[in-house]
C-alpha cells in the first residue's frame, strides 16, 4: 500500500484540514468576529483595553464564577462572563453593595468574550472588557439550574406597546440599584430604556447627582448596561465622551416620546458593524491579543464567588455541557438577608512573559 495512503497518514491529513477549518486564520480580511468568538480562554497578558467599546479588544481577562453568594450568571453557554480585572471586580462588589441595599441578587447577562472583540451575536459594544448587563429582574431565591440559566427570560420593565414602566414591576429596589450602580467612580455610564429613565427623573428625590450617569437607550427594557470607563494603563483605550453634567431629564429625554426615535428604518438595510469588521478594522493590538498564550486554566483567572463553586466550561465551543457545581451551603440571598461577610481573595491574571 502506498504509504500516503496509510491510515495514519488518512488521519494526519483529515486532521489538518479539520484544524484548518476549525481555526480560522487571522489575515487582514478574516471576519474578526469568527476569531474572538472562537477565543475560549483570555490572553494571560497585562491587562489592557484596545480600541472602542463597539471596535476592540482586551487582555488580562478575568471571569466572574457562574456562581457567586449574591449572584448568578446567566446564559452560561456564550461564555461572556469576562472583562477587564476592574470591571469584574466593580461587578461583584455591586453584587454586595446591592444585596445590603435590599435587591436579592444579581443575575448577570453578558459581560465581553474572553479576549473581547465583535461577536457572533447580539452586542455592537461589549467588545473592550469594560460592558456589563445585569437584569432588572431579581435573582430568585434558589440556584438556577444550567438550563433555567439558558431559558429563563427576563421580564420587561415596559408596559406592552407603551414606552412608560410597568408600575407593577417597577419598585424603589430598582431605583436604588441603578444609584448604586452609578455611584462607583468607574461608571461612566449606565444604559436603560427611555421609559426607566424617565421613571427616575420624575421619583428621584435628594441627591440626583448620579442621574446623568443614567442613559437612555434603545433596548435595555429588562437588563441595564453598565460602562466603566477606560482603565490605567490602557493607553490604547478610547474613552467616550463625557454624558452632560445635567440630570437628563429634559429635551434629550423628550425626544425618546416623539416618533422619530421609533420610526423604522427606510432605504436598503445597512449590514450590521460585526458583520464586516476585519481584522484590519480592529486596532493592530487586536491581532497580539488573539495570538498571546491562554492562562493554564479558567479557574486560574476566575473570581471564585462562593468557594466552593465549581464552574466546569470545557473548551469545545458547540453543544458543550455545562455542569454548575454548587457549594453544599448556598446561601440563599433574600430582600432581607444581610450581605455575606466573606470576602474570598481574588486570583489575578498570570504575569506576562
Ligand atoms: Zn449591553
Amino acid at each position: 500500500m502506498n504509504s500516503f495512503l496509510s491510515k495514519a497518514g488518512l488521519l494526519a491529513a483529515a486532521a489538518l484540514v479539520a484544524s484548518i477549518l476549525s481555526a480560522p486564520q487571522a489575515s487582514a480580511d478574516t471576519l474578526a468576529k469568527n476569531l474572538f468568538g472562537a477565543a475560549q480562554l483570555p490572553a494571560a497578558t497585562a491587562p489592557k483595553s484596545f480600541g472602542f467599546y463597539s471596535k476592540g479588544c482586551f487582555s488580562g481577562g478575568m471571569a466572574i464564577a457562574t456562581d457567586g453568594p449574591t449572584w448568578q450568571a446567566m446564559r452560561l453557554s456564550r461564555n461572556r462572563r469576562w472583562g477587564h480585572p476592574t470591571m469584574i471586580r466593580l461587578i461583584e462588589k455591586l453584587s454586595h453593595d446591592a444585596v445590603a441595599d435590599g435587591w436579592p441578587g444579581l443575575l448577570l447577562g453578558d459581560i465581553s468574550q474572553p479576549r473581547g472583540g465583535p461577536m457572533l451575536t447580539g452586542h455592537a459594544s461589549h467588545q473592550i472588557g469594560l460592558d456589563a448587563d445585569i437584569w432588572l429582574t431579581p435573582m430568585p431565591d434558589r440556584r438556577l439550574s444550567a438550563a433555567e440559566r439558558e431559558n429563563m427570560s427576563a421580564t420587561s420593565m415596559i408596559r406592552k406597546g407603551g414606552l412608560t414602566v410597568d408600575e407593577r414591576l417597577w419598585t424603589p429596589a430598582h431605583m436604588r440599584l441603578l444609584k448604586r450602580a452609578a455611584s462607583y467612580p468607574e461608571v461612566e455610564r449606565i444604559l436603560v430604556h427611555p421609559g426607566i429613565k424617565k421613571k427616575l427623573c420624575e421619583t428621584v428625590s435628594g441627591d440626583r447627582s448620579w442621574l446623568h450617569k443614567i442613559r437612555p437607550f434603545w433596548g435595555h427594557d429588562y437588563h441595564f448596561h453598565v460602562r466603566i470607563g477606560c482603565q490605567p494603563g490602557s493607553t490604547a483605550c478610547k474613552r467616550q465622551e463625557a454624558t452632560p453634567k445635567s440630570d437628563g431629564c429634559d429635551k434629550s429625554l423628550a425626544w425618546w416620546f416623539t416618533e422619530e426615535p421609533w420610526r423604522p428604518a427606510t432605504g436598503p438595510q445597512k449590514p450590521k458593524a460585526r458583520d464586516v469588521m476585519t481584522m484590519a478594522s480592529l486596532p493592530k493590538e487586536c491581532r497580539a491579543v488573539l495570538e498571546a498564550p491562554a492562562p493554564v486554566s479558567e479557574a486560574a483567572v476566575t473570581i471564585g464567588g462562593m468557594g466552593t463553586a465549581v464552574a466546569v466550561a470545557p473548551a469545545a465551543p458547540a453543544k458543550q455541557t455545562i455542569e454548575v457545581i454548587i457549594g453544599n451551603n448556598p446561601i440563599a440571598a433574600s430582600a432581607f438577608a444581610p450581605t455575606p461577610a466573606s470576602r474570598i481573595p481574588l486570583p489575578f491574571p498570570r504575569p506576562a512573559n
